[in-house]
């Protein structure tokens, strides 16, 4: 049986910038604190558990002094730079550089355009990311997590939209779509009352049609991902949609030996937020147990 890893697998560049500063700040020998996990992987988190790192919640971030704090590459909202200012924490500022220039795009056009225009972002409630672009307008933002959403619109106001990183592009152009077509509904002309801000990170969507491709080519699809991956439910997706036989795993324990029976080709792949260690450590399992079938 052939076992292929699908190449671009393994963390977008995001993380593992953040994972590498991480690490190099435990070398110090010194408390590290994560504000929340460092990364949707829970094989991950406990690995840099291993190394030191001490992951903590929002609320426990309030009441800790004179620490050193990673933010992670989903980036924060203000609110938690000013604690960190007033509680003498030293931020070790991993937030990934295409996460910060969307803040600062959504920050000065919220500035430049006033309460008149209304600022959308497209995302998940509650994820990291999400959470810390609403931050960037004082909480005015409105939430879409979906079509399900666009009655919140004030479609006699303009509007202009953002998308969490990591959403589908497919979902976001729907989403676009839709929103169009009921200002013209209310007789504007398309694309006169919303302006489109493509935010959907590369290293995401770009991946996608990767690994639809590579899911036609394989009899058995394993998607190693954490639980809590918005990318990694998106990707999965993906994958499952081009071939029915992709089975979602976090870890090496939860492969399946029978998935293989009578299977001559298994590629293994994963979401931006997977590191490439387990990807290998996966293929490898799948591997030793058709080694041993014989
Ligand atoms: S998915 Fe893109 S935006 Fe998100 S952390 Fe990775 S590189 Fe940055």
């Amino acid at each position: 049986m052939k076992v292929e890893i699908e190449e671009s697998s393994g963390f977008c560049f995001g993380v593992e910038n953040a994972i590498k500063m991480t690490e190099e700040a435990l070398k110090s020998g010194e408390e590290i604190y994560s504000l929340g996990h460092i990364v949707h992987n829970e094989v991950e988190v406990t690995r840099l558990k291993n190394l030191g790192l001490r992951t903590i919640s929002h609320d426990e971030f309030r009441n800790l002094k004179n620490r050193k704090v990673v933010i992670r590459a989903h980036g924060e909202p203000p609110e938690t730079y000013r604690i960190a200012r007033e509680n003498n924490i030293d931020i070790i500022e991993a937030t990934c550089p295409i996460v910060k220039s969307i803040q600062k795009k959504v920050k000065d056009n919220f500035e430049k355009s006033g309460k008149d225009v209304q600022n959308l972002i497209f995302g998940k409630r509650e994820h990291a990311e999400v959470i810390g672009l609403l931050g960037q307008t004082e909480g005015k933002s409105i939430l879409l997590t979906g079509i399900e959403d666009i009655d919140k619109i004030d479609f006699s106001k303009p509007a202009d939209i953002f998308s969490q990183t990591t959403k589908s592009r497919e979902k976001y152009a729907e989403l676009i779509k839709q929103i169009r077509l009921r200002y013209e509904k209310g007789g504007y002309r398309p694309g006169e009352m919303l302006k489109v801000n493509n935010t959907i990170c590369g290293q995401v969507a770009n991946r996608e049609p990767k690994l639809k491709h590579f899911s036609r080519q394989h009899d058995v699809i394993i998607f190693v991902s954490g639980k809590k991956s918005s990318n990694g439910k998106m990707l999965y997706e993906a994958c499952s949609g081009v071939n029915p036989s992709t089975y979602f795993i976090s870890d090496t324990t939860e492969i399946n030996k029978q998935w293989f029976d009578k299977v001559s080709t298994v590629g293994v792949c994963g979401a931006t937020s997977t590191p490439k260690w387990l990807i290998k450590k996966v293929a490898e399992k799948i591997q030793m147990l058709d080694s041993k079938k014989d």
